[in-house]
């Protein structure tokens, strides 16, 4: 009789329980929207977010085709890296401890100008992808050259992009003159505009390289195509100097200001030197702003004041930057932790930030920059199913007193251990599904011999 009990119940379980695609389960849960949730599970089903709570009451109402038990674990919602030129994974390391400018001059733009090309994008991209997959990332801010390449990798990766193109007033390695720039990028928007995981973007290169006119033309045709604009900002003193000898003493933020460029549109990169004002003007106009601590420190460029720009209201994220000599790599879960430290030394008070605050710069923080809010940053019923699983269970990250300072501060990127994008899973038992890892890497190799080779001629 109490066997046939258990059966009826049974049935009567499984014939409520709704279906879904993927249920985590027994996992600490952060769902950056609330409290956080101790033995939680998530329930995906069609790349959405339909369900997150205790385990006791999620599992018995979802019936999964693919169950992940993460006992030891937590899930998070997955990085959004607000900053970075992927295809620089390929120049990885070619020329460190360098003033920006001798870097710039004697290796990058020379190395860009004889390798860049849709192959180098394509590898670049392929390399890049594989690395963020595996550290978590599952949004990313680009700017670089022909970016309808990448975003193609991207897509094919199952990454979600806000992909920007690179506009400067000298040749650049895809397009050689300024109306050519334009074309492409009236094309790319029309390709890529309303696409599920790709957002087109501009990107104009920096204030002191693109002029006014430009500017404004770019200004314009950003509104008129929907699509928003990425460039950097305010990132160096010799930046400074440059923009006030050409713009009546202006600082960057300020000048761009001027002439009607800021927007909710815009997402601004580095901001170490924005003043008061412009902070409250970046914070009124809900412009985003990318941190990159790695890439300030590593070219001593100086330290972003993010502590006073969250207090203003400013929609902040974290960046990781190019991975070449400015980086070098893009981990986010290290940038976290170098983000947090920074402030702490710049302040002289180790309460300036704190890790729970670093993780919501890193997820919900960089979506409200990137404008992506309303679908990804936070683990809620009816958002993408964009997350990540971290495995607390290592040495490194033992005991556990606090799961945020053991993510930030102890974890690293390697520590993820399954990456989903809108639903689908791109890495799972150490394996990077949807990009062929061993191949780029070959590639990755094969493409140093001939940047250096090229270097040399
Ligand atoms: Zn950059």
């Amino acid at each position: 009789m109490l066997k046939r009990l258990a059966f009826v119940i049974l049935i009567a379980t499984s014939a409520t329980a709704q279906s879904a695609d993927i249920l985590i389960t027994n996992a600490t849960v952060i769902t950056m929207a609330g409290p956080n949730i101790e033995r939680g599970s998530v329930a995906i089903k069609d790349g959405a977010i339909i369900a997150v709570g205790p385990s006791n009451e999620i599992d018995p109402r979802y019936r999964a085709k693919t169950v992940i038990k993460a006992g030891g674990m937590a899930v998070v919602p997955g990085f959004v890296n607000t900053h970075t030129h992927v295809p620089m994974t390929l120049f990885r390391g070619i020329a460190d401890d360098r003033d920006l400018m001798d870097w710039l001059t004697n290796y990058i733009f020379p190395a860009e100008a004889k390798n860049v090309d849709r192959d180098f994008v394509k590898w670049g991209t392929r390399l890049a992808a594989a690395e963020m997959i595996r550290s978590g990332t599952t949004t990313f801010c680009d700017m670089y050259y022909f970016e309808s390449d990448i975003a193609r990798e991207t897509k094919a990766a199952g990454l979600r992009g806000v992909l920007g193109n690179t506009l400067i007033d000298f040749p650049a390695p895809d397009n050689k003159t300024w109306d050519a720039m334009i074309d492409y990028m009236r094309n790319y928007v029309r390709e890529w505009k309303g696409d599920r995981l790709i957002t087109p973007a501009f990107a104009p290169h920096a204030p002191f390289t693109v002029s006014t006119e430009h500017l404004k033309q770019i200004r314009s045709l950003a509104t008129e195509l929907g699509a928003p604009i990425l460039i950097h900002v305010s990132e160096t003193k010799d930046e400074l100097r440059q923009v006030a000898e050409k713009q009546n003493g202006m600082t960057p933020a300020a000048y761009l200001d001027s002439i009607g460029f800021l927007g909710d549109d815009v997402v601004i990169a580095h901001g170490v030197w924005l003043t008061p004002d412009e902070i409250r003007t970046v914070a009124a106009k809900k412009v985003g702003v990318a941190h990159c601590p790695e890439s300030n420190m590593m070219l001593a460029s100086g330290v972003a004041p993010i502590v006073d720009m969250i207090r203003a209201g400013v929609e902040l994220g974290i960046g990781t930057d190019g991975p070449a000599g400015s980086n070098n790599n893009l981990d986010m879960v290290e940038e976290m932790a170098s983000a947090a430290r920074l402030q702490k030394v710049m302040k002289g008070d180790p309460k300036a930030i704190s890790a729970r605050e670093l993780l919501r710069l890193a997820t919900i923080g960089g979506a409200t920059a990137l404008g992506l809010a309303d679908k990804i940053g936070t683990l809620e019923r009816g958002k993408r199913a964009d997350l990540v699983i971290i495995d607390l269970q290592q040495a490194k990250t033992q005991p556990v007193y606090s799961v945020e300072s053991a993510i930030v501060y102890a974890a690293s990127g390697s520590s993820v251990v399954t990456t989903i994008v809108d639903g689908k899973i791109l890495l799972r038992h150490g394996k990077v599904l949807t990009v062929d890892e061993p191949a780029a890497i070959a590639k990755a190799k094969e493409y140093r011999e001939r940047v250096l080779t090229s270097l040399k001629k």
